[in-house]
């Protein structure tokens, strides 16, 4: 059975000695580029896992000579994270340009331009998927998740963190939709603009307004950003949310696929709001602050993470009951951990090995 090491957080200034009790920091070698998958968090949300502890595990990796960066790609929909400028004034505000850890912002200046790998995963929902390129570039890729709630995806854990958020615009496109992008036909002026960045030259102008050809659209979701007045939209309500977690679960298959033995996750179970990161003023955190989590398998640490929320005692709801489904109850909040088990993506059973120091 899988061990996952857990740390208090009245202790998460000892995050270090969980990275080397789990024995992750004897996987990354001396010379390493150490890719940490992050989640900034949106302008105004103040949600995201704290610069401090990410300095603490930044500089556990430098200690043994190898190389962290902080990453994350830029957002499908319009918003502080959704181009590299905005983004990464973000990491600025957020205290994450102080820690002596370079970040990036995977795919690069300009999202049109961004190197795509196209993993072939051959499963329910997607024979291939659509990763950003610097992800796999990492000789060790190590997921910071801060764990929350999702509106879509009842829990956002590890899964969502790899899944989401190393796709690709098309890939994030294509998860979230199923149709191809929705246009205002009242709004749209005409400008070209959208038609000009549409890499599938799939979008025409008639009588000033645009139209889509829905046979040639490759579902990038380039023309939701380019538009200025917001005429383009995604539409949100194509997929359902078990069929949005069992997307999201095969793109963190292909990401897997490919790093096989070199990616590890760490949770970080605070400020655990029903509301994610990508909320500018999420609702109050459902539970205190439980801890950390390090573990090499996404469904087992996602698994461990829903398991230690709903067993915690909640500041409006009692403990044994799992909070995000009370908050959502018309999203499942298990699909993603028993799809993921059901494509090996991971297992569910775990034994909690506790680092809690004298
Ligand atoms: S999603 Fe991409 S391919 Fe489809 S219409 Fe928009 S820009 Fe063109
Ligand atoms: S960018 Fe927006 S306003 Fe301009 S043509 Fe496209 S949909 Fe219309």
């Amino acid at each position: 059975m899988q061990e996952i090491y857990f740390l208090p957080w009245k202790e998460k200034e000892k995050v270090s000695l969980l990275l080397k009790d789990s024995g992750m920091l004897d996987t990354i070698k001396r010379g390493d580029w150490v890719g940490l998958k992050i989640h900034f968090g949106e302008k105004g949300n103040k949600h995201f896992i704290p610069p401090t502890l990410v300095k603490i595990i930044g500089d556990a990796i430098k200690d043994i000579g190898a190389k962290p960066f902080l990453i994350d790609t830029n957002v499908l929909y319009k918003g502080g994270r959704g181009n590299t400028y905005s983004h990464l004034q973000i990491v600025r505000e957020h205290g994450f340009s102080d820690l002596g850890i370079p970040a990036v912002i995977a795919g690069g200046i300009k999202e049109s331009l961004t190197r795509e790998a196209k993993i072939k995963v051959n499963l329910k929902h997607f024979n291939e998927v659509y990763i950003v390129e610097d992800f796999l570039a990492f000789d060790f890729l190590l997921v910071l998740t801060h764990f929350k709630g999702h509106m879509m995806s009842s829990f956002g854990g590890s899964i969502k963190n790899v899944g989401m958020g190393c796709a690709s615009r098309r890939g994030k496109f294509l998860m979230h939709s199923s149709i191809i992008p929705r246009v205002n036909q009242g709004k749209c002026t005409g400008c070209g603009r959208c038609v000009q960045n549409c890499p599938g030259e799939a979008m025409h102008l008639e009588r000033k307004k645009v139209k889509i050809s829905p046979e040639k659209c490759i579902g990038c979701g380039e023309c939701v950003h380019v538009c200025p007045v917001d005429a383009i939209s995604i539409p949100w309500d194509s997929v359902k949310p078990e069929e949005f977690q069992e997307r999201i679960v095969e793109y963190a298959y292909g990401v897997q696929k490919e790093k096989k033995g070199k990616i590890g996750f760490i949770n970080f179970l605070c400020a655990i709001s029903p509301d994610c990161d990508c909320i500018q003023r999420p609702k109050s955190p459902l539970v205190p602050d439980l801890g950390i989590l390090i573990g090499w398998d996404m469904v087992g640490i996602d698994q461990a993470s829903l398991d230690m929320v709903t067993r915690a005692k909640g500041f409006r709801l009692p403990a044994g009951i799992n909070k995000f489904y009370r908050v959502r109850p018309d999203i499942p909040p298990e699909r993603q951990l028993e799809y993921g088990a059901e494509i090996n993506l991971g297992k569910r059973e775990y034994r909690i090995i506790s680092c809690e120091t004298p």
